[in-house]
């Protein structure tokens, strides 16, 4: 097995929504290590938050599958297009479609470039997050924690209305959820909470799009080593941040991506429904 970084790490911290390229050390997306072996050979994905961490390494790892990907983010216009250099270097097309899914014709508006460019959509990966770290309640402002709603789960149920009409039987949704869903960090209030949503989101469209042929299914990471963890949690957390795992270090993005993989491939096939933590030994039951 590679070795991978173990804490402590250097101090650092970054304004939201971070960069990948500022981290020390860099996150591991797979750019050296993932092969692929034909396993999504034809198909295409959306994929949000997939400039960087977790959702680059679901990228990468698909384009070497052989699928086609779009990528949804915010604004890291360089994170985004060193993902889509790695995406064309497999050989695949790479759109790229940034700006801000909170606003719901954002959501409406990639899939429908998806499907101008693509043709359809086989899979559908839900993973941008905002997460704020606020140690009390009364921290949280009432924009914060509507905005950590839009984002993070209501622009999944948009996002599915509008790409449920293009996809295929056969086809894949795949939620990137947390930990958090069942263990809540008290001090990532809002964002636990939607991270519950997006669990029991997913367990419900997976019977409604069952007779389609559509599987839905979410991913709930422990910590792993992204921009996310570095723009918005408190220095000390992230000098040692992983180091509370069975592990004792964080996961590296490429560590979680084979799992999307399987879920996107007809391999899982009679998998619907379910939840799948990649979390390091911590325990979700
Ligand atoms: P990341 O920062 O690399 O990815 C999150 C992405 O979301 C960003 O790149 C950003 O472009 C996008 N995003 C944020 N706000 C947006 C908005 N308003 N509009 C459009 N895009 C927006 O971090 P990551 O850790 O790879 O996060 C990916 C997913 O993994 C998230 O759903 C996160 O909650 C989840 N997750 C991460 C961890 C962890 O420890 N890193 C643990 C559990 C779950
Ligand atoms: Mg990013």
């Amino acid at each position: 097995m590679p070795a991978y970084p173990r804490p402590p790490f250097p101090p650092q911290s970054q304004p939201v929504p971070g960069r990948q390229t500022l981290m020390d050390p860099r996150p591991d997306c797979g750019e050296q290590s993932y092969r692929g072996s034909g396993r999504l050979a034809g198909k295409a994905a959306l994929i949000t938050g997939a400039d960087s961490g977790i959702g680059r390494a679901v990228a990468i790892a698909f384009a070497r599958e052989g699928a086609d990907v779009a990528i949804a983010y915010l604004d890291e216009h360089e994170d985004a297009q060193e993902t889509a250099r790695w995406v064309e270097q497999a050989g695949r097309q790479c759109l790229l479609l940034p700006g801000d899914l909170a606003r719901r014709q954002q959501c409406l508006d990639i899939v429908a470039r998806t499907v101008e460019r693509f043709g359809r959509v086989d899979i559908l990966v839900n993973n941008a997050a905002f997460q704020m770290t606020h140690p009390t309640l009364a921290d949280i402002s009432d924009e914060e924690w509507q905005m950590t709603f839009d984002v993070n789960i209501t622009a999944i149920f948009r996002l599915c209305q509008a790409a449920v009409p293009h996809m295929p039987a056969g086809g894949s949704i795949i939620n990137t959820s947390s930990i958090n869903s069942d263990a809540p960090n008290p001090t990532l209030l809002a964002y636990a909470t939607t991270k519950g949503a997006i669990a029991n989101f997913t367990a419900g469209l997976a019977q409604l799009l069952g007779e389609q042929g559509i599987r839905v299914n979410s991913v709930a990471p422990g910590p792993i080593w992204t921009p996310l963890i570095v723009s918005t949690m408190p220095p000390d957390k992230v000098t040692h941040f992983g180091d509370n795992t069975p592990l004792r270090r964080p996961g590296q993005p490429v560590e979680v991506a084979p799992l999307y993989v399987l879920l996107a491939s007809d391999e899982s096939s009679y998998v619907s429904g379910s939840r799948f933590g990649v979390t390091g030994g911590k325990p979700i039951l």
